[in-house]
């Protein structure tokens, strides 16, 4: 059975660029039937927080990216220490005490050398005794996973065929000094145990993917497929981490942005397929190919977001945003109309408070100095009401009737009168809605 996952580490906000890693993930298992997990990778301790973990449910929730179990990594420690225990058993596992210093400088002769900065795999060579006087000396070692030097090749979902060699790679640290585990081993270990089939990732990925396959090879693991999504730049194709701040999905929710319009173009961006509005998740999950996405990398642009959230917004009928209506303080009986009028002029729901405001107090009449001796003109014609949507019809006709102009000189400065705007929702459905506001206020 198909099995993903999205695997956050707690240690802040999710951005817009783990929300692609975590829609592709959920997309692939909700379209086989399969099992979508949410993984918390919490096992540093000093920096993971409960506060993000809820952020990022909190998040996912937000986008109706529903899971459907919470496995944690901080749960699951005995399992890595058993596996651990394994690579030791067979020779995989080497405990190395070299110093951050140490390490550096020996990178830096490698690379003056004009070698790739491969770890020497020097602890190797140490005697037991040693190791002992280096722990004697310098407390524990950390704990390398001897990769064997051969071709790591892989059919990528995305990035097509993948071969890394895996000499040029060093061997990974898998167990830190002071004994935490770190990611790599954790990852491969709850991707075996819990049955992963699919693991879809960001790029930055691609070389712990070549050391993660022996890994698990050599737990006599399955090697789930594996895809690499490219990563996201700005619209200049500039680095989006200067701007993480701003892409956190809770700023895009405070935004006024909407989920489906995020959902949307996340589930096409950088694919051949193109960006679609799609109101239902079952129209997201149907439309989803992942081969149809690229490895360049892909331009994201958060103003894309507002058009869409416009036409979702367009679409909705009250009972979708009724508390955001009462929330004004529009009376029961006006809040459909004036939710029709305004839904088409609107980019997020926070506008909506402009278009009440104008039913509610009226606008200071926009009026250019040419038309004063026209607009004085229309306004006597202007019918005393009740106002309904045949008004604004029968007025401007009757003002070209009195003033022989037509077309936009004839609607626009009226608009621009009565509203206060150059733009603006249809006039025939806002002007009853202005007289009956005014009326009783
Ligand atoms: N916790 C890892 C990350 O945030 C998960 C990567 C993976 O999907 O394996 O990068």
């Amino acid at each position: 059975m198909t099995t993903t996952r999205f695997a956050p580490s707690p240690t802040g906000y999710i951005h817009i660029g783990n929300l692609r890693t975590a829609l592709m993930n959920y997309l692939i298992a909700r379209k086989a039937n399969g099992t979508f997990i949410l993984r918390i990778d919490d096992t540093d301790p000093e920096r993971s927080k409960e506060e993000y973990v809820d952020a990022i449910k909190r998040d996912l929730d937000w986008l109706g990216l529903h899971w459907d179990r919470v496995e944690r990594q901080s749960q699951r420690l005995d399992r890595y220490a058993e596996a651990a225990d394994r690579l030791r058993g067979m020779g995989r596992f080497y405990e190395a005490f070299e110093t951050p210093t140490e390490l550096d400088l020996k990178r830096k002769k490698q690379l003056n050398m004009g070698k790739p900065p491969v770890y020497d795999r020097a602890a190797l060579a140490l005697s037991d005794a040693e190791k002992d006087a280096l722990r004697a000396d310098r407390g524990q070692g950390v704990w390398r996973f001897l990769l064997q030097h051969e071709r790591i090749e892989w059919q990528d979902g995305i990035l097509g065929d993948i071969s890394i060699d895996a000499a040029s790679v060093s061997d990974p640290v898998l167990i830190k000094a002071d004994g935490q585990v770190l990611y790599t081993l954790a990852s491969v270990v709850d991707d075996t145990e819990m049955g992963v089939t699919d693991v879809v990732r960001g790029s930055d990925h691609v070389t712990n993917t070549a050391t993660q396959i022996q890994i698990i090879q050599a737990l006599g693991g399955a090697v789930p497929n594996f895809a690499h999504h490219s990563l996201l730049t700005g619209p200049q194709g500039e680095a989006l981490s200067k701007r993480l701040g701003v892409l956190a999905l809770r700023d895009l929710r405070e935004s006024g942005v909407q989920p489906k319009a995020v959902l949307s173009l996340m589930a096409r961006l950088g694919s051949s397929d193109p960006v679609e509005l799609r109101t239902e998740m079952s129209e997201l999950i149907d439309g989803f190919d992942i081969t149809r996405f690229g490895s360049a990398p892909t331009k994201f642009d958060v103003e894309d977001l507002y058009p869409l959230t416009a036409r979702y917004l367009q679409g909705l009928p009250l009972s979708a945003v009724r508390d955001h209506v009462t929330a004004l303080d529009v009376p029961d009986d006006l809040a459909e109309p004036f939710w029709l009028m305004a839904r088409d002029n609107i980019t997020t729901l926070a506008d909506l408070g402009e278009w009440w405001e104008l039913c509610r107090d009226g606008a200071e009449p926009l009026v250019a100095d040419e038309d004063q001796a026209f607009i004085a003109q229309a306004m006597d014609l202007l019918p005393e009401g009740p106002f309904d949507t045949t008004t604004w019809g029968s007025w401007t006709s009757a003002v070209k009737d009195a003033t022989g102009r037509k077309g936009k000189g004839l609607f626009m400065p009226l608009r621009k009168a009565v509203t206060g705007r150059e733009r603006g929702p249809d006039m025939a459905t806002l002007m009853p809605l202005l007289q009956v506001v005014r009326a009783r206020s």
